[in-house]
């Protein structure tokens, strides 16, 4: 079933949401072209392993509310997962940890995904400045982006010199080039990325915020492995 971006986020605000769970911004950016980890949502463990044998081991589950949006905070996080038993037990364990932590979270289940093959970890993202409106961030993901802070920002609209621009100017920018023979990143690719990603701002103005974390860069792409949008409170208003 092919679903535009306009049928998830209409979906969303009918039931009262403004943040999309990782699902659906999943599917609204495979929607727009940007290649996006294979996602499914499993609502019983017993669906969760017939899907994770669709999809081929290892597999991740991860929890699937809209109310976790940290998901590895709340023990929600299952990387490299190989068996059908392993899967079941990951469950629930995932279930029981949700729970736990929000008690009143309303669970939809797990999603189930294909296990990304390591690459750099990086983050896109757009946040809107109340002067100068939407603007992108680029930076590496994992513990580097939350300690070192290393990102750099444009205002959208991107022209294709300031995506480069972006790339360049983070201080791990050597990582991407293939630091000490380790695989480097595709360059013009991410830049590709941003430039999709600042159009689609344009063209949506009705989205406040969009996390991308992580992104996992190879030689040949790259892949979103954790997706984010938020909408803004009011549809008309649109930021
Ligand atoms: P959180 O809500 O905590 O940000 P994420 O979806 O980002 O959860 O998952 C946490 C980490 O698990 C990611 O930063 C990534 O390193 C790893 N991870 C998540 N999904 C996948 C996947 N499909 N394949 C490989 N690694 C993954
Ligand atoms: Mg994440």
């Amino acid at each position: 079933m092919i679903v535009t971006k306009n049928q998830i986020i209409n979906n969303a605000r009918k039931q009262g949401r403004i943040t999309l769970t990782e699902i659906e911004s999943k599917q609204v950016f495979e929607a727009i072209g940007v290649n996006t980890i294979e996602t499914r949502l499993a609502s019983s463990q017993k669906e969760a392993i017939a899907l994770s044998a669709q999809i081929g081991f290892p597999v991740v589950l991860k929890i699937a509310s809209p109310d976790i949006t940290h998901k590895s905070d709340a023990g929600g996080v299952r990387v490299g997962l190989k068996s059908k038993t392993e899967v079941g037990k990951a469950y629930r364990e995932i279930m029981a940890s949700a729970r736990q932590k929000y008690p009143t979270a309303n669970i939809e289940g797990v999603s189930v995904q294909r296990l990304a093959r390591p690459g750099i970890e990086i983050i896109m993202g757009m946040f809107k400045d109340s002067q100068f409106g939407p603007v992108l961030m680029f930076g590496l993901g994992g513990i580097l982006v939350e300690v070192l802070k290393d990102v750099s920002f444009r205002i959208v609209p991107l022209a294709r010199r300031d995506a480069r621009e972006m790339i360049e100017e983070i201080k791990g920018y050597p990582l991407l080039q293939g630091f000490r023979g380790q695989e480097p990143a595709d360059i013009p690719y991410l830049e590709d990325l941003l430039l999709k990603i600042s159009g689609f701002v344009e063209q949506t103005p009705e989205i406040k915020e969009i996390d991308l974390n992580p992104i996992f860069a190879y030689k040949d792409g790259a892949v979103v492995v954790d997706a984010r949008i938020v909408l803004e409170e009011d549809a008309s208003q649109q930021g």
